[in-house]
């Protein structure tokens, strides 16, 4: 895919974070503040102050607004969907090279929320993956107990499963099984 690493990072946060819906077939990944705090470390989301129930309560409604655009029927619904999601954020282009990263830009507010932050970000980074007509890399799962989104990268676009190791290798298996039953 023809996006930097920037964008990659950022569509691998809005991933996770839809991931942690129990609408994709798990356990909530948000359940508490903790799980919040694990999501912001693990993704390494800068300038977090201290967190709380107000900003847990944000960023899982943020999720279920991603993953309506990752489950968009066609493109025409996921513009719509996003940029109702973006028409809610306040969005402040910022150059920066905190941490030791090479220069890219930020795109939440300053002082924004966690929620913000996310939404921000994240939210510009699907924007330019429709611009770049790359919409249908939006993903969700195809094995049968599994509605996992992911993005897929792959060079022709042929990626079904959110995860080849876990349903990529069920399936499989399941379909090997099936053969030697017929
Ligand atoms: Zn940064
Ligand atoms: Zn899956």
């Amino acid at each position: 895919m023809p996006f930097g690493h920037d964008m990659v990072h950022s569509l691998a946060t809005a991933v996770d974070l839809v991931n942690t819906s129990p609408a994709t077939g798990g356990e909530d990944g948000l359940g508490d503040l903790a799980q919040l705090c694990e999501f912001v470390q693990r993704w390494q989301v800068s300038g977090v102050e201290d967190l709380g129930a107000e900003d847990l309560a944000q960023v899982r409604t943020l999720r279920e607004a991603f993953h309506k655009v990752f489950t968009a029927p066609d493109q025409a619904t996921a513009v719509i969907r996003l940029n109702t999601l973006l028409s809610r954020t306040r969005i402040t282009p910022r150059l920066t090279e905190h941490d030791g990263h090479p220069l890219h830009v930020h795109y939440f507010a300053p002082g924004a929320s966690l929620g913000e932050h996310l939404s921000a970000d994240l939210g510009v980074a699907l924007a330019h993956l429709l611009v770049e007509g790359e919409w249908e890399r939006l993903r969700t799962c195809s094995a049968p107990d599994c509605e996992r989104v992911f993005v897929d990268e792959s060079r022709n676009r042929s990626r079904v499963y959110c995860d080849s190791r876990t349903c990529g290798n069920r399936m499989h298996v399941a379909a090997y099984r099936a053969r030697r039953r017929a």
